[in-house]
């Protein structure tokens, strides 16, 4: 069924003869059905990018920059799939067959831009749309079947010459970041490196090192032995991305971009930029692709930039074609759930959706990437920066196979389950107690794995000598919450020290020097200035904040005394706009404001002013609200005013709303 007339061949619908064969047989219909998917896909990359940039809040596109390719090529195969069907449909009802099958295929070539462009359409309205305009549409060309024939045979070709330029597009890119870095000047020989290694959603209070119960951290507690603890560090923000902006500008969260929505822009400079200027190989190795991937701003100075890993479950998850479906079972399971009053099938349709999530980088694979490209990418000539983000602390706390269970235990009923894989979306309000335990037993279970990893690749690096001559620095984004305060669970929704306390290790080079304990007030926004300091390169810098560098200088005692009083800002905006079901978290607080300083810290609701403060020397768990305390209000009053400094914000009322 190759050549001739075959009943797949095309005829006009009205029953006059047949044209000149356009669709030669199963084979030449497959490649119409593959030509129609690969520009349907391309279809739906234009309307994505055209989308994001002009009709859609959310800045962010979530997927493989790989996209541009993947997406026309997972859509081709589907066609592929639905030819098959049409395909036989033909054979078995051919006049019939052959108009519905045309129809079908001219809907579903434009349904994934309609998709993408109007997404609060459902998807099977649009699909009605779709087949009413081939319906119209399709007879027109069916009366012109040699122009048609043309076009496809000349159209066929520029269509795979475009997915394979877009497919090249990537992969040039990063050889000419590369190119790029490698033109730069070289930095003197013996210029020290830097590896900075983020533990994504690690709170210093679950931290053994911090004086947790549990034994988390003994990697950690080695390193600080050998270099520099910090007690008091905080967060600029309780979540990933204008966290780690922070980390990279030295700015506070207000004076950037970043959002749950927005990337980093170029208006301030970056460190692995600045010190890609400086002649250093710069590369980040990342695994939580939702908010530090290439979409997120956070790559830019850096020549190498590792984050989704191309797999089909991540091409698959880019296609609008396969999202959408998946999208619809999960809402509908919701609303039958919601019906019924409990939940039947949204854990099952939750599940299937995971599918598509199933790219969850470990740490292991981190550090082997990491090491891949020290090993064997490294320009050799030059220092390195390398910023490498871990992601096996945060939601799902999903110990990897290869990890153990040191304080919880792997899911053992359908509930367990539940609290395991959609921590952050379940219905937080009716949690019992052992329920929150379960969870945070978990959460503890991937700290220490995390720990565990970090001493593979400390290892690793002592194996090849490199920290003689490495600054090492571990830190965390945030932190998270067990319910310690009422409703606030996760992170990015409060400012209280569950979410902002975060660790901070500096290991010099080749230290000897015995552990010392900074306990000044600091932020992780001092990173890149601090950086910068620990490799000479202040000349030129522009980064604000305080250097931690002359807090880790030998100094007569062993813990360090305050010598000033440091402020420290931290922000957010609570509610995840891309939380689809976000009413199953209990508190929903307007944006916060907080300020540290040794020994308090101060929060405030800035829609009506209403304050917290506590004394974290006697209330490290921000119990005991103080903001009413006459005793209190001297501090009170100088943090209030601080905070307006800083975030540039008019003077606070002069009699402040009641606390909480
Ligand atoms: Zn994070």
């Amino acid at each position: 069924m190759t050549s001739g007339r075959t009943p797949l061949d095309h005829a006009d619908p009205a029953g006059a003869p047949a044209p000149a064969v356009v669709v030669p047989g199963w084979l030449g219909f497959l490649i119409l059905t593959f030509g129609c998917g690969l520009l349907a896909g391309l279809l739906e990359v234009g309307a994505v990018v055209l989308h994001k940039r002009f009709l859609d809040s959310n800045h962010l596109y979530g997927v493989s920059r790989h996209f541009v390719w993947t997406v026309p090529l997972v859509d081709a195969v589907l066609f592929l799939a639905l030819g098959i069907v049409l395909g036989a449909a033909i054979l078995a009802w051919p006049v019939q067959g052959r108009r519905v099958a045309f129809r079908v295929m001219a809907a579903f070539l434009v349904l994934p831009a309609l998709l993408v462009v109007v997404p609060q359409v459902y998807g099977i309205a649009w699909l009605i749309v779709a087949l009413g305009v081939a319906i119209r549409v399709v007879p027109v060309l069916e009366r012109r079947t040699e122009r048609v024939r043309r076009l496809f045979v000349w159209g066929l070709p520029v269509v795979i010459l475009a997915v394979g330029a877009l497919a090249s597009y990537p992969f040039a890119a990063d050889h000419y970041r590369c190119w790029r870095g490698a033109s730069s000047m070289v930095p003197a020989p013996g210029s020290p490196n830097v590896i900075l290694l983020v533990l994504d959603t690690v709170a210093a209070d679950h931290l053994g090192l911090y004086g947790y119960s549990r034994p988390t951290s003994p990697t950690l507690d080695e390193l600080a032995s050998r270099g520099a603890r910090f007690d008091a560090a905080r967060a600029t923000w309780s979540w990933t991305l204008p966290s780690h902006a922070g980390m990279f500008t030295g700015r506070w969260s207000h004076e950037l971009s970043a959002g749950w929505l927005e990337p980093l822009d170029a208006a301030r400079p970056t460190l692995a930029g600045y010190l890609a200027q400086q002649g250093y190989a710069t590369a980040g190795f990342i695994a939580n692709t939702l908010y530090c991937a290439w979409d997120s701003g956070l790559d830019r100075g850096f020549t190498t930039y590792r984050d989704f890993p191309l797999t089909a479950s991540g091409a698959l998850k880019a296609a609008v074609l396969v999202s959408r479906p998946i999208e619809g079972v999960q809402t509908a399971a919701r609303w039958l759930d919601d019906w019924l009053g409990f939940p039947l099938v949204t854990p099952k349709a939750r599940w299937l959706g995971s599918l598509l999530d199933a790219d969850r980088k470990d740490a292991a694979t981190v550090n082997r990437q990491f090491l891949h490209w020290l090993d064997h990418e490294k320009p050799s000539q030059r220092p390195f920066f390398a910023f490498l983000n871990y992601y096996d602390a945060h939601y799902p706390y999903q110990v990897p196979p290869t990890g153990i269970h040191r304080f919880g235990v792997a899911p053992r009923t359908a509930r367990e389950a539940e609290l395991t894989l959609n921590w952050w979306l379940i219905d937080k309000k009716n949690l019992a107690p052992s329920e929150i335990g379960f969870a945070r037993d978990l959460y503890d279970d991937c700290v220490a794995h995390l720990d565990e990893q970090v001493g593979r690749l400390v290892d690793a690096l002592e194996l090849r000598n490199i920290l003689r001559n490495t600054w090492l620095i571990v830190v965390a984004d945030h932190g998270e919450s067990f319910g310690e305060h009422e409703g606030v669970f996760c992170h990015g929704m409060s400012l209280y020290q569950t979410e902002l306390h975060v660790p901070i290790v500096i290991v010099p080079p080749a230290s000897s020097q015995p552990g010392q304990i900074v306990s000044q007030t600091v932020s992780l926004r001092d990173l890149p200035t601090s950086i910068v300091e620990m490799l000479g390169l202040e000349r030129g810098s522009t980064f604000p904040g305080t250097s931690l560098v002359s807090l880790i200088k030998p100094v007569d005692a062993k813990v360090n005394r305050l010598q000033s009083l440091p402020q420290v800002l931290s922000e957010v905006v609570p509610n995840n706009p891309l939380d689809s079901d976000r009413t199953r978290l209990m508190v929903k607080p307007p944006p916060l404001v907080s300020l540290a300083e040794p020994g308090w810290s101060y929060i405030r609701r800035e829609d009506s002013w209403s304050e917290e403060l506590f004394h974290l020397e006697n209330d490290p768990g921000e119990s005991h609200d103080r903001s009413q305390d006459p005793a209190a209000r001297r501090v009170l009053e100088r943090m209030r005013d601080a905070t307006s400094r800083l975030i540039g914000e008019r003077p606070a009322p002069a009699v402040a709303g009641s606390g909480h």
